[in-house]
């Protein structure tokens, strides 16, 4: 707009000179003006500026409106940014496959996949399959149901340099893949992990709970927040209130911990999705393999899943992996107001 107008002026003073020097050509041979002259220039000048300052800013009024279409009134649709993180531990194999299939049928690969240490070395073909159809392969402990806020410094250190190395492939057959998300087993961790993770290049850490388990200083924050002093990034798995309870987006949480039914899950998570929805927050969730995947023996939570794909999908979801997500809000500071 403003380029516009300095160049309309600049046309407009270059004719109005050129109209000047006609006219004093004709007045007179020298290149004296005459004061009457010199005012009325001045005069004309000034007013030609004005008018078409006034013009170009006035609100609404576009100097080249005849020449474009008018823009639609439409409802500008919010994409919700959705990472799903898939758990893979214990032995059923099947489920992760069941779960990565469904997503893939649906293009879905930008979502990531939390292996343990243990799962990795017993199948690290698959997770090296999952790797190159898209997924981000994140760690997710040594072995289901450790406790690391119960160990020393020591012991968590080599549990976890153990497992995240088993998780970033095997170094002797050439595959050592990037890793950089980490969530623990069970959400146990304290001061000594988070000293522990950059050191590991374990840069993001989804440990966390929306306004129920943050970091200090952060209640509030339902996206991604740094935790500067440690050089980390927390992703917090999103929660939501449900019966006057804070429930935080995991299958197995939602159905073991809280006993919920599987259409109470479904509910919690259409729910957490129109609320991410209208507020502008990303939406975090977790499922596993041996319990959301096993289409069998859980296939009502089977059926919640596939509903929430169905309504995230319809309603402008954006797929992103834990990585993507942290490093969108770390530089669109946008995205945390
Ligand atoms: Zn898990």
């Amino acid at each position: 707009m403003i380029s516009r107008t300095i160049t309309l002026i600049r046309r407009m003073i270059r004719a109005f000179i050129g109209m000047a020097l006609a006219s004093g050509a004709q007045a007179a041979p020298a290149l004296v003006l005459s004061p009457a002259l010199a005012l009325t220039m001045v005069l004309a000048m000034t007013m030609t500026v004005a008018l078409t300052v006034a013009l170009a800013l006035a609100p609404g009024l576009d100097m080249h409106a005849s020449a474009q279409e008018a823009p639609r009134a439409t409802t500008p649709v919010q994409p919700v940014l959705v990472n799903i993180q898939v758990d893979a531990e214990e032995d059923d194999l099947n489920g992760l496959l069941n779960i990565t299939t469904e997503l893939m049928r649906r293009n879905i690969t930008a979502a990531t996949v939390f292996a343990t240490g243990r799962f990795a070395n017993a199948n690290a073909k698959i997770l090296d399959g999952l790797a190159s159809s898209g997924f981000e392969i994140g760690f997710h402990g040594y072995s289901t149901g450790e406790q690391l806020a119960t160990m020393t410094y020591n012991e968590q250190y080599d549990l976890l340099a153990r497992g995240s190395q088993a998780v970033r492939g095997c170094l002797d057959c050439g595959v050592a893949r990037s890793v950089v998300s980490f969530r623990p087993q069970y959400f146990s961790q304290n001061e000594d992990t988070l000293k522990i993770l950059p050191k590991l290049y374990l840069f993001n850490n989804s440990g966390f709970k929306a306004g129920v388990l943050y970091a200090e200083g952060h209640r509030e924050d339902r996206g991604p927040y740094k935790i500067e002093e440690h050089g980390l990034v927390a992703v917090p798995v999103t929660t939501t209130d449900f019966r006057g309870e804070d429930i935080y987006l995991c299958d197995i949480g939602t159905a073991l911990g809280k006993k919920l039914s599987a259409t109470d899950w479904k509910d919690i998570l259409l729910k957490a999705f129109d609320e991410c929805r209208s507020r502008g927050y990303p939406l975090v969730v977790i499922f596993h393999g041996w319990f959301t995947g096993d289409r069998v023996k859980y296939s009502d939570r089977w059926d919640s899943f596939v509903a929430f794909l169905d309504y995230a999908q319809q309603h402008g979801a954006s797929f992103v992996t834990t990585d993507a997500l942290a490093n969108l809000f770390l530089t669109n500071p946008i995205l945390n107001n």
